[in-house]
């Protein structure tokens, strides 16, 4: 984000930079142009002013060039015509020196068919005025022999540019006319000052050129129908065919490169030149020193704004940073500690702008997720603790139930007074033996006994000794058994035991080691010890037979067998056992 700002801003700033200086560059162009086009029309008002005095000056001096005319062109025409005229005789030399003579510029005669004789300005010789236009032939044939002499209006020569006064004289009868020329410039450098002539033709340019760095030089054309030609010598030629029309009280602008030419026009109406229809004044403007001056000043402008602007930049840029980068840096630094559980980061607000509300919020975000925070752990702990306050009670539930299961469990399957098998638990016992041995072809042996004269020792000692005689015995019948055997109690004071894996022979020897345990056994009361004794019959369960109850009975048989002979025996049952039990 930063660095897509500080380009943005660059642009800006290049931008901002160019179109002030393309601004400026326009405005100095126009203003440049204003400029240009006012010092044209000062300069086009000097010269229409100078012009009529220039016009003004004339008049004096074109009076005094007829008087010399009229004094000196009799006289010329006097020495040319001592003999009848010969062109051969008069030689261009000849006529010169004749012209220096009487101060005159040129010497002309012109024959009937007006043409150029002789003269002192070699090129005219031969020359045929008539050719210059109708009115002018004309006016020459009026003029042979008419005894007339007139001076021409000051004419401007289509051919030199000279600025000139011609006179005419052609005596009566003559067949020539006799002309001289003045030199209009040459005539004023001759009478009149230095100063006189720098100021109609001199110093006036200068003046005016002098008075502006761009204004390079003012060329003045005088213009007829035929041509162009500077009223100045030095002024640059122009070309009619390429001079625009340029209408009155208006100025045409002409590029080229760096100089810029404005035409106007100043018109001859009144004017004493003769031959010329109008005055084009050309006022050439160099702008080259402009343009150096104005690149100059561009690029000065150009490094000097985008030097502000850079560093208005640098200056933004660092506020920027200091007032809205770093505070968000900040405030991404405590969102990032919030995201990771750490609510304890407090942003530092000093300003109640957007972001210092951000921040606000975050501070108090950060605040209720501590909080909350806070409430859920108590929350949790407290559920822990009910949890575990649960759990305990339910583990203390299921102990006293498991103990309360078990103890039914015993109940169901014990004897509640001597602890061993009841009647129903031996039963599942010895249906799962007889299974056993079924399924395995084992031997499988009862004993039931019975204590002899019970009824006695309870008449004797009491109930309560009769039951812990019970209980003695149960113990003691069992620190005689295996682990694979068992033994319930069968009934009031008879006992049955279970022997897996046992033969008859074995099971007798069992029950009379029974027998002897029993009967070495006493028990100690306050009225004398007891001893007692037990009847033993024992009997084996039959293939084929599907409980133990065949068994049970057959050594109920024997037991009673054993009473019979007189107690504190063991009797293996045999069927004889029946007969004689039943006799
Ligand atoms: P015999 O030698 O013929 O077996 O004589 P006996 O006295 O042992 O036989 P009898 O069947 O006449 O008597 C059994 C007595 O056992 C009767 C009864 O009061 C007693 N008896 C039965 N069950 C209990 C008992 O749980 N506790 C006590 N103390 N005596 C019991
Ligand atoms: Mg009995
Ligand atoms: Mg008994």
């Amino acid at each position: 984000m930063k660095r897509l700002l500080r380009t943005l801003i660059t642009l800006a700033v290049l931008g901002t930079g160019s179109v002030l200086s393309l601004a400026l560059y326009y405005m100095a162009s126009g203003e440049i142009q204003t400029q240009l086009r006012q010092q044209v029309e000062q300069v086009h008002e000097h010269v229409s002013e100078r012009f009529k005095v220039f016009d003004e000056l004339l008049a004096y001096d074109e009076r005094q060039i007829q008087a010399h005319a009229h004094h000196t062109l009799p006289i010329i025409t006097q020495v040319l015509t001592k003999e009848p005229f010969d062109p051969i005789f008069w030689s261009p030399d000849k006529l010169q020196k004749m012209a220096e003579e009487y101060q005159v510029d040129g010497i002309y005669v012109i024959d009937r068919s007006t043409t150029v004789v002789a003269t002192n300005f070699l090129p005219d010789i031969g020359f045929e005025l008539g050719t210059i236009n109708d009115d002018f032939r004309r006016y020459l044939n009026d003029f042979f022999g008419s005894g007339r002499l007139e001076v021409d209006r000051i004419n401007v020569s289509s051919k030199t540019g000279l600025i000139t006064i011609y006179a005419y004289f052609s005596p009566e009868g003559s067949d020539y006319i006799y002309e001289i020329s003045y030199d209009v410039k040459k005539y004023l450098s001759r009478n009149r000052s230095t100063r006189y002539m720098n100021f109609i033709f001199g110093d006036f340019f200068t003046e005016i050129t002098s008075t502006s760095q761009l204004l390079k030089q003012i060329d003045i054309y005088l213009i007829n129908n035929y041509s162009a030609f500077p009223f100045l010598q030095n002024g640059q030629p122009i070309d009619l065919e390429t001079l625009p029309d340029i209408p009155e009280h208006t100025v045409v602008k002409q590029d080229a490169g760096d100089i810029i030419y404005f035409l106007s026009r100043a018109d001859l109406n009144r004017s004493r030149l003769h031959s010329a229809d109008y005055l084009v004044i050309r006022t050439a403007f160099d702008l080259s020193p402009f343009e150096m001056l104005i690149q100059k000043m561009l690029s000065i402008s150009t490094l000097v704004i985008v030097a502000v602007l850079f560093l208005a930049y640098v200056l933004i840029a660092n506020l920027f940073d200091r007032w809205i980068m770093q505070r968000i840096h900040r405030i991404i630094q405590a969102l990032e500690h919030t995201a990771e559980g750490d609510f304890s980061d407090s942003i530092p607000v000093n300003r109640q702008d957007e972001l210092g509300l951000i921040a606000n919020h975050i501070n108090k975000m950060s605040r209720r997720l501590a909080n909350r925070e806070q409430q859920l752990r108590e929350a949790q702990e407290h559920l822990e603790k009910r949890v575990e306050e649960r759990t305990q009670d339910l583990r203390a539930e299921v102990d006293a139930r498991r103990k309360a299961e078990s103890k039914l469990i015993e109940m169901a399957t014990t004897d509640p007074l001597t602890g061993v098998l009841n009647r129903r638990a031996f039963s599942d016992q010895a249906q799962r033996e007889v299974s056993r041995a079924f399924r395995y072809h084992r031997s499988l042996t009862v004993i039931l006994l019975d204590l002899d004269h019970f009824k006695e020792i309870n008449d004797t000692y009491g109930h309560l000794y009769g039951d812990k005689v019970l209980v003695r015995t149960a113990e003691l019948i069992n620190t005689c058994l295996r682990s694979i055997d068992s033994h319930s109690r069968h009934g009031g004071e008879e006992f049955l035991v279970l022997l897996p894996e046992t033969t008859e022979d074995e099971a007798l020897l069992l029950a009379e080691r029974l027998r002897e345990t029993l009967e070495s056994a006493s028990l100690e009361t306050e009225n004398g010890t007891i001893h007692i004794t037990a009847s033993f019959g024992v009997a084996s369960w039959k293939a084929g037979e599907h409980s133990v109850q065949a068994a049970i009975n057959r050594a109920d048989k024997a037991l009673y067998k054993a009473k019979q002979l007189g107690r504190n025996r063991v009797v293996l049952y045999h069927p004889e056992v029946e007969n004689s039990t039943s006799s």
